[in-house]
């Protein structure tokens, strides 16, 4: 059972409504558009992560999933959702290049959690695409590679879906630093949930330790941004926590969430 005498927001957020009851939609809204996203860009802005998701899993539930890499700030979401709405739907985008650590993080999260676990491959398996591209794709051009075997999937993932959730924190990049706690995102024609916009690495690894959400093992070792094995580095102490990934290139962002 849930310890609900854990506070499920991060400082500087506005205390959680705990008492507000769940309401399901009387008949299937309409999907949103930018106009509406706006709206609720500025309605959640000072929100708890945890109120933004169950106003968003009562709105959008089944046509919202979350995007989940079992990264820390994934972790945090996935508990707060599968405690909201049992069933919630969550996906994942395998390229196949993820470390046995992430693959151990998806078998556990499928044992523990109450949740629809999806998973979304690239056409291409690796070997396939060294053929057709060339060894070591990401090595030579790492958005293309990025693009094949995220981006591409992603947008299948994302298909027939009316709201999308990540786990990125204005903190992380630059590119983050304007991301809404709920936006309208342009290139995919959909909602963007982002509760954990506000937050900071800190309030993530507190709301980890006083639940005893599980996590990637990889973060004790280093990595505090954890991809694809060929483009994640560890990370010396105290160093910026995206340096790690994709070392070597300007690339800070997969084409997830940013123009690449
Ligand atoms: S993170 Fe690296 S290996 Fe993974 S898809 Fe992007 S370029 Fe390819």
């Amino acid at each position: 059972m849930a310890d609900t005498t854990v506070p499920s927001s991060a400082p500087g957020e506005a205390p959680s409504p705990a008492s507000r009851p769940s309401t399901e939609p009387e008949a299937p809204p309409a999907p949103a558009d930018a106009q509406q996203a706006a709206q609720w860009r500025q309605q959640f802005e000072t929100a708890a992560a945890e109120d933004v998701l169950r106003w968003a899993l009562d709105r959008f539930h089944p046509r919202i999933a979350l995007a989940c890499s079992f990264q820390a700030e994934d972790m945090v979401i996935l508990d707060m959702m599968a405690r909201l709405r049992p069933g919630a739907r969550v996906f994942y985008l395998d390229t196949g290049l993820l470390f046995a650590e992430t693959y151990a993080m998806r078998d556990l999260v499928a044992r523990r959690y109450d949740i629809r676990l999806e998973r979304f491959s690239p056409e291409l398996s690796v070997a396939r695409q060294a053929v057709e591209h060339g060894p070591n794709l990401w090595a030579r051009d790492p958005n293309r590679c990025c693009t094949l075997r995220k981006v591409e999937p992603l947008r299948r993932a994302l298909s027939g879906l009316d709201a999308w959730v990540t786990g990125i924190r204005r903190d992380q990049t630059p590119q983050r630093r304007s991301a809404g706690v709920v936006e309208w995102d342009a290139r995919f024609g959909l909602v963007k949930i982002n509760p954990l916009a506000r937050w900071t690495a800190d309030d993530v690894w507190r709301y980890i330790r006083s639940r005893g959400v599980p996590y990637n093992p990889l973060h004790d070792q280093g990595f505090p941004s954890i991809g694809c094995i060929p483009c994640t580095a560890p990370v010396p102490e105290g160093g910026d926590a995206r340096s790690g990934r994709w070392p070597g290139f300007e690339k800070t962002e997969c084409g997830l969430h940013a123009d690449q």
